[in-house]
């Protein structure tokens, strides 16, 4: 843990539940016992978030996956800032590579998105990562650095921003990064932060590590220095699990 703060774990639901197994999931996580000490977050598919927060302990905070770039008004489909405020989420996952890769959104409209959320007083999970080929290619820093550079440039300030690293190669494989190679590029975000933000934003930003993260592998993953916490998806899907992954820190 080398961010300032609480070891940070979010659990990203992606696009999967019914009304019967979000209610199965939110009691699960009701009733396990999650460590005092960590920052913990649900990001529930949208139409299923004010079910969460009517029924998930107020232990447990709620994330949107996702948001407009501006205010609400003719934008059919898209949900905006206030309205997941409205809701009573805390924050949004921002960047996530599904939606850069699937979705298509480039920096530019991820950086508008963030400093939108931001105004509108939500915290930002803004995720990060290279593909296998630019892995392999040498370009891991270089694709995060400007996916961080674009969030740098578009918001006014870091104190409500938490960086998901997230390689896409490691995402929904079951091919984590091994601790040594999240912990290799976690020092060089906070590095990147320190030389092009600021020391003191270096030294409190909170930098996680997502992608098949289960609850064999987060204690090792936990031990790394520059890991401040993880973004779960999979196993976020279960709660005991998920409760392992929360208190894998201590
Ligand atoms: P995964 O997803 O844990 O299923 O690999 C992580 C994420 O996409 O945030």
């Amino acid at each position: 843990m080398a961010g300032s703060g609480k070891f940070f774990v979010g659990g990203n639901w992606k696009c999967n539940g019914t009304k019967e197994s979000i209610s199965k999931l939110v009691s699960d996580i009701n009733s396990a016992k999650l460590e005092s000490d960590v920052d913990v977050i649900v990001a529930p598919p949208f139409v299923y978030i004010d079910q969460v927060k009517n029924s998930l302990s107020d232990r447990v905070e709620i994330a949107a996956q996702n948001c407009w770039t501006g205010k609400g008004g003719a934008f059919t489909g898209e949900i905006s800032a206030e309205q997941i405020y409205d809701l009573g989420c805390s924050w949004v996952v921002l960047g996530h590579s599904e939606r850069r890769h699937i979705i298509g959104e480039d920096n530019e409209f991820i950086g508008k998105k963030a400093a939108y959320a931001l105004s509108q007083t939500l915290g930002v999970i803004a995720c990060i990562g290279e593909l296998l080929e630019e892995r392999e290619a040498g370009k891991t820093f270089d694709v995060c650095y400007q996916q961080l550079k674009a969030f740098a440039d578009a918001v006014p300030g870091w104190d409500k921003i938490v960086i998901a690293y997230e390689p896409v190669w490691a995402i929904g494989t079951g091919k984590v990064a091994t601790p040594d190679q999240a912990q290799e590029v976690h020092v060089a975000v906070r590095d990147w932060l320190s030389k092009n933000v600021s020391a003191e934003v270096a030294s409190k930003t909170r930098i996680i590590y997502g992608g098949s993260v289960n609850g064999s592998n987060c204690g090792e993953l936990a031990k790394q220095e520059d890991i401040d916490g993880f973004l779960v998806g999979g196993a976020s899907l279960k709660g005991p699990e998920f409760a392992t992954i929360v208190n894998s820190v201590t």
